[in-house]
C-alpha cells in the first residue's frame, strides 16, 4: 500500500470531529510530500531539531505539532511556528514555552500530557499534579499559551482491556476539566496500534504515524 492509499482509509474511517496528526517523525520530506499531496496538513515530530529542518523545507500552510518528550532548552527552536505541543509535563516547561512564545509575539497551544499507563517509562501527570497546575494563579497568568486539552498515551500491550481503561480514565478527566476551561476542546490519544479504542473513549485527535508511512528502523 502507498502512503497516499493508506492515509485516505485512514481519514476516511475517522469521524468527522477526530483531527489526525500524521506523525513523520524519522521519514523523509518526499514522504510528508505524498501525503501533503493528498491534503494532509497536519505532522507530528517527537525532535525538534528534525521538524524544524522540515518546517524550512515544506509548505508553510503546514501545522507542526511536537509530539515527543520536550527538553526546555529545545523550545525556543521552535517557537516561531510550532502549533501544538502535545507533550506538556512540566510546570517549568510551560513557563518556557510562555517565554519563547513572548519573544516572538505569539500565543503557543499546549496540550498537559496525563500519565495513564501502567509502564512507569512514559512521561505525564499524575491527576493530583494536574489539578493543582490547572487552579494555579501563576499558570493562569501566562499569557502566551493556552492549554487546550489533554494528551496521553497507554500501556504497549495486546491487552485491549488495559488499552480501553487507560483512555476511560483520561477521557473522564478530560470531561471534568472541560466544564470548568473553556479552553479545552482537545483530547490527544490513540497511535496506529490503538486509536479505534482511543476514538470510542473519546478521543478528539489520533496521532498515527507508521500505518500511514510504514513501519519506522
Ligand atoms: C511515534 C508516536 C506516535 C505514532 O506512533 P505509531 O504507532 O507509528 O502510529 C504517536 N504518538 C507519539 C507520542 C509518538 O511518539
Amino acid at each position: 500500500m502507498s502512503i497516499k492509499q493508506n492515509l485516505t482509509t485512514i481519514v476516511q474511517s475517522l469521524p468527522d470531529w477526530v483531527t489526525l496528526v500524521a506523525v513523520s517523525k524519522t521519514k523523509p520530506i518526499a514522504d510528508i510530500e505524498q501525503a501533503y499531496e493528498e491534503g494532509q496538513r497536519i505532522f507530528g515530530e517527537n525532535r525538534v531539531q528534525e521538524m524544524t529542518d522540515k518546517w524550512h523545507a515544506l509548505p508553510k500552510d503546514i501545522e507542526w505539532h511536537m509530539i515527543g518528550h520536550l527538553q526546555r532548552n529545545k523550545v525556543k527552536y521552535m517557537a516561531e511556528y510550532v502549533t501544538l505541543i502535545h507533550g506538556v509535563d512540566s510546570p517549568r516547561l510551560l513557563k518556557e514555552i510562555n517565554k519563547q512564545a513572548k519573544k516572538h509575539q505569539r500565543t503557543i497551544s499546549c496540550l498537559l500530557q496525563v500519565h495513564i499507563a501502567e509502564e512507569d517509562t512514559k512521561f505525564g501527570f499524575d491527576e493530583r499534579e494536574l489539578l493543582e497546575l490547572v487552579d494555579n494563579e501563576e499558570f493562569k497568568a501566562y499569557e502566551h499559551i493556552k492549554i487546550k486539552g489533554l494528551m496521553g498515551m497507554a500501556t504497549f500491550t495486546d491487552d485491549k482491556e488495559q488499552i480501553r481503561r487507560e483512555f476511560k480514565s483520561l477521557s473522564l478527566l478530560y470531561k471534568q476539566l472541560k466544564n470548568k476551561y473553556h479552553d479545552f476542546n482537545i483530547l490527544s490519544m490513540g497511535m496506529s496500534g490503538d486509536y479505534d479504542i482511543a476514538i470510542e473513549e473519546g478521543s478528539t485527535m489520533v496521532r498515527i504515524g507508521s500505518s500511514i508511512f510504514g513501519s519506522r528502523n
